[in-house]
């Protein structure tokens, strides 16, 4: 008999396919979508959200998605690009592994990562949004939103200072989180 110590596994653990949801991780603009979508995606945010709020592991697992690691999905109440405006206003940058020509390799299925669609634009930049997204299996709407995505990064690059080469502590990880509007929706 297999015995599950459920006081020290996290909620994500139970339900995957909801934090790598790209839709939670790279939320579309609202014009984007219908008011229905739009209602079921805050619904679903706000549930991730607070179970990420009320998470055991909620420092540790901010602190090495933001310092360590460049992960993929909805992590300790942040999307990838909330983990990015951290590290921009910490001055530090986390390289994310790449395996393939696209970057990182999808697993089962899931959301195509920011890398694999610059990767797939930088090598065929007269490809329309909707052929890149054939070439990379996912929808027209996933590529022109990776690509708005890479503009703001550009333009808050512009503005960010340079990074450092010390380790940001626990502490200003928190400090930068607590600034961000998600810190204050649970
Ligand atoms: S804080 Fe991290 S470990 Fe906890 S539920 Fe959220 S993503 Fe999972």
């Amino acid at each position: 008999m297999t015995i599950v110590d459920e006081t020290t596994t996290p909620p994500c653990a139970f339900e995957p396919e909801v934090y790598m949801d790209e839709l939670l991780d790279s939320p579309p603009a609202r014009t984007d979508i219908t008011a229905a979508e739009w209602e079921r995606l805050t619904v679903k945010r706000a549930t991730a959200h607070r179970q990420c709020a009320g998470c055991p592991l909620m420092v540790e697992c901010l602190y090495r998605a933001v310092v360590q690691i460049d992960v993929s999905g909805y992590v300790a109440c942040t999307t990838e690009h909330d983990r990015s405006v951290i590290r921009r206003r910490l001055g530090i940058e986390v390289q994310q592994q790449t395996t393939t020509a696209y970057g990182a390799a999808r697993v089962g299925g899931g959301p195509v990562s920011h890398d694999a669609v610059m990767t797939a634009r930088q090598a065929y930049p007269k490809d329309t949004c909707h052929q890149l997204a054939e070439r990379l299996d996912c929808s027209t709407s996933t590529i022109k939103r990776h690509l708005r995505r890479a503009r703001e990064q550009k333009r808050d690059e512009a503005l960010s200072p340079p990074a450092g080469p010390c380790l940001p502590t626990v502490d200003a990880v928190l400090d930068v989180f607590d600034e961000l509007e998600t810190s204050k929706v649970a």
